[in-house]
C-alpha cells in the first residue's frame, strides 16, 4: 500500500425515517439557535414546512436556481442579513444545499441539511457558483454542514425519472473518486460500498418507489460516495459534468448519468485492480458492462443531445475540459479522446466504441 493522506470530515449525520421534525427541533433547541432561515425551493417548500413548523423561523427563502447563479446567491445573502438569521435550515436536493453553502462561505453560518436528493452536496465541504457561464469550485470548512438529517420518507416524492437520475450521479461521485486527485485505500472502500448500495437502492425504486428501505439504502449510499469524493476530489468525470453543466446550464443528475460510463471506459483499462472490485459489486464480468446493464434496467439518461447539446458545442468543452482534467489521471487526456468522448455522450452511442477508438489510435 502507497503512503497516503485521507481527511475526514467532522459532522453528525442522523439516520431518522419519518422522524426529521422531532430530530431537527432537539437539535435546534440543543444549540440554542433561535433565529432560522428555511431554504428550499418553490417545490420542497411543503417538505419543509412539514419539517421546520415546530422551529423560530425568521424566514422563509425559496428562490432557489440550479447551479447556484451568483445572482442567487446575492439574493439569498441579502434576505440572511436582513433577518439576522443565526443558522440555516436547507431542504432539498443538492441546488438548495449548494445555495446554503455559498452563504455560509460569506457569513460563516453553520448548515443543518435536509436532502431530499441523491447529489450528496450535504456530505461535502466543496461550494459551487456559477457567473457568466463558468462554474467555480472551492472547498471550505465553513460550508460543511453541521449536521445531516436523512430522512427516506422525504424523498418518496422524488419523481423515479429524478430519482434515477440522481441515484446515477451519486454513483458518479464514488466511481469518480476511484481515479481522482486524491484517491486512497480509504475512499476506495467508501467507494465500492456506496456503489452497491445505490445501484441496490436505485433499482428497487424503479420498480417500488415508495419502498422506504430502498430509499435509505440510496441515502446510505449517496452519504458515502459524498464522503469518498469529498476526499478524493474531483476527477475527469466531475470536470467534464462542471463544463458542461456551467457552459451550457445542463440538468445536473442527468449529466452525470450520461457522462460516467463514457469516463469509466476511457479509463478502466488502466486501474484493472479497482475496476475488478467495481465489476464484482456490481455482479458483472467488467465495470463497464456492470453500469451499462444498470443504466440499461433503469432506462437512465443516455444522450446529452436530449437535454439541448449539439455536437457544434463540443470544440468549446473540449478547450475548457482539457485545461481542467486531473494530471494523475489513470490515462493521458487528449482533444481527439474528449472529442470522441462527447460525439459518443451527445447521441448516447455505445461507450465501447471509445474503447474501440483507442485501441485504433493507441493501441491500448
Ligand atoms: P436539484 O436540487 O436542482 O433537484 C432536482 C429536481 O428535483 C428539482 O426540480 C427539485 O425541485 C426536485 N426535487 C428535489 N427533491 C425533491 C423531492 N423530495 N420530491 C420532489 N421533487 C424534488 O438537483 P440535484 O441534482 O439534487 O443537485 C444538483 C446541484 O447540486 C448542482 O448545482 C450541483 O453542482 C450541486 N452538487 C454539489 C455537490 C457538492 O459537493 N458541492 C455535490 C453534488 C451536487
Amino acid at each position: 500500500m502507497k503512503e497516503f493522506v485521507h481527511e475526514w470530515l467532522p459532522q453528525r449525520v442522523v439516520f431518522c425515517t419519518n422522524t426529521s421534525d422531532v430530530q431537527i427541533v432537539k437539535k435546534i433547541r440543543q444549540e440554542e439557535y433561535e433565529r432560522v432561515m428555511v431554504m428550499a425551493s418553490e417545490f420542497e417548500m411543503d417538505l419543509a414546512q412539514r419539517i421546520a413548523k415546530d422551529l423560530p423561523v425568521v424566514h422563509w427563502f425559496d428562490d432557489v436556481r440550479m447551479h447556484v447563479t451568483v445572482d442567487a446567491i446575492e439574493r439569498a445573502l441579502e434576505e440572511a442579513r436582513r433577518v439576522n438569521a443565526d443558522v440555516l435550515v436547507s431542504v432539498g436536493g443538492g441546488s438548495t444545499t449548494g445555495l446554503a453553502k455559498a452563504i455560509a462561505l460569506e457569513t460563516n453560518l453553520p448548515i443543518i441539511a435536509v436532502p431530499t436528493t441523491y447529489a450528496g452536496s450535504e456530505a461535502t465541504n466543496v461550494w459551487g457558483r456559477t457567473a457568466d457561464s463558468v462554474k467555480t469550485t472551492g472547498k471550505s470548512s465553513r460550508v460543511l454542514p453541521r449536521v445531516v438529517l436523512y430522512d427516506a420518507a422525504l424523498t418518496v416524492s422524488l419523481p423515479v425519472e429524478m430519482s434515477v437520475a440522481s441515484g446515477l450521479n451519486g454513483i458518479a461521485h464514488g466511481v469518480d473518486s476511484l481515479w481522482a486527485p486524491n484517491a486512497n485505500p480509504f475512499n476506495t472502500v467508501l467507494a465500492i460500498e456506496s456503489v452497491g448500495a445505490l445501484a441496490d437502492g436505485i433499482r428497487k425504486i424503479r420498480q417500488e418507489p415508495d419502498n422506504l428501505e430502498a430509499r435509505t439504502d440510496a441515502l446510505y449510499g449517496t452519504y458515502l460516495a459524498g464522503v469518498a469524493f469529498a476526499a478524493a476530489g474531483s476527477g475527469m468525470h466531475h470536470k467534464i459534468c462542471h463544463v458542461l453543466g456551467g457552459m451550457y446550464d445542463l440538468p445536473h443528475a442527468q449529466t452525470h448519468s450520461v457522462i460516467l460510463p463514457y469516463v469509466l471506459a476511457f479509463n478502466s483499462g488502466h486501474i484493472p485492480a479497482i475496476e475488478q472490485r467495481l465489476a464484482d459489486v456490481l455482479s458483472a464480468p467488467s465495470a463497464l458492462e456492470g453500469l451499462e446493464e444498470l443504466r440499461s434496467e433503469l432506462s437512465a439518461p443516455r444522450a446529452l443531445h436530449d437535454y439541448g447539446f449539439a455536437p457544434d458545442m463540443i470544440p468549446r468543452v473540449v478547450d475548457a475540459v482539457l485545461k481542467a482534467v486531473p494530471e494523475n489521471n489513470p490515462r493521458p487526456v487528449t482533444a481527439p479522446d474528449i472529442t470522441r468522448l462527447l460525439e459518443l455522450a451527445s447521441e448516447g452511442g455505445d461507450p465501447r466504441e471509445l474503447q474501440t477508438t483507442l485501441e485504433r489510435s493507441y493501441g491500448s
